[in-house]
């Protein structure tokens, strides 16, 4: 059994106050019993300040994003090795947000994949199809060349540590949730993608779902065979519902 994953997206949100109130709430109410990995990816400036104020607890820290290159001359940039320094697990790449702004294709996604596995990060790559795409029945085409980037420069063996999370972009801080049998059969078509490679690598990797996940859609979300847990925006900054989607990923377990 795949062990759920509940990752909180802050965006660019917060406060050094806000951000302690929240977690204060968040390790209250998260249950360390529960079966779950819960993350939060707070914007690089309070990596350090949400690490130590998680020390010894249960939930996990993870950045945004992180630089493509190891170190060196490269003002503004974050390496993987400074963030696992300063106490993150886990690292976002590709996020439609990234993808769409800063106009990051699928080679810099598949070179800071790289990047955070060497500096020993779990990366959360992030897939996903905009509407149009979708609605010319380009889903499976899209996200599977967003993962076949990252196999073809750096193998399949970084699936064993990564997460996969898929996102389309229409469900991303819109309110609008993909439907669970829309969900699902990505997921699946992902898993068999990674399976084409390593089966034993598709079969225990994790594939979140992203896009206005709620306290009210989250059971039926995680109850699909496919999907292990979530990738939570907006949700994560109440800490009544992220506590319910944690505990909806829990039960799945
Ligand atoms: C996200 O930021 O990855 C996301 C899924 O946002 P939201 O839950 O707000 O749609």
């Amino acid at each position: 059994m795949r062990r759920p994953i509940v990752a909180g997206n802050w965006k660019m949100h917060g406060s050094q106050a806000l951000n302690r109130a929240l977690l204060g709430e968040l390790e209250g109410q998260v249950k360390p019993e529960w079966p779950i990995d819960v993350v939060v990816f707070p914007p690089f400036v309070y990596l350090t300040d949400t690490v130590r104020t998680l020390e010894e607890g249960h939930i996990l820290v993870g950045a945004q994003d992180v630089c493509a290159e190891s170190g060196g001359a490269f003002t503004g940039q974050v390496s993987a090795s400074m963030l696992k320094d300063v106490g993150c697990t886990f690292v976002i790449v590709g996020h439609s947000e990234r993808r769409r702004w800063y106009h990051e294709d699928d080679s810099l996604v598949a070179r800071k994949f790289a990047a955070a596995v060497s500096g020993g990060l779990r990366p959360v790559l992030c897939v996903g199809e905009t509407l149009e795409e979708r609605e010319a029945n380009m889903t499976e085409a899209v996200v599977g060349r967003q993962v076949d980037a990252v196999i073809a420069l750096h193998g399949i063996s970084g699936f064993a540590e990564a997460v996969l999370a898929y996102e389309p972009v229409w469900a991303i801080g819109t309110g609008r949730t993909a439907s669970p049998e829309q969900v699902q059969a990505v997921h699946a078509f992902l898993r068999h993608r990674i399976s084409a490679h390593d089966a034993k690598i598709a079969a225990h990797l994790r594939i979140l779902y992203g896009g206005s996940v709620k306290a009210g859609n989250a059971a039926e979300l995680f109850a699909m065979p496919d999907v292990d847990g979530g990738l939570v925006g907006g949700a994560s900054l109440s800490a009544d519902e992220f506590r319910q989607i944690c505990a909806a990923a829990a039960v799945r377990h």
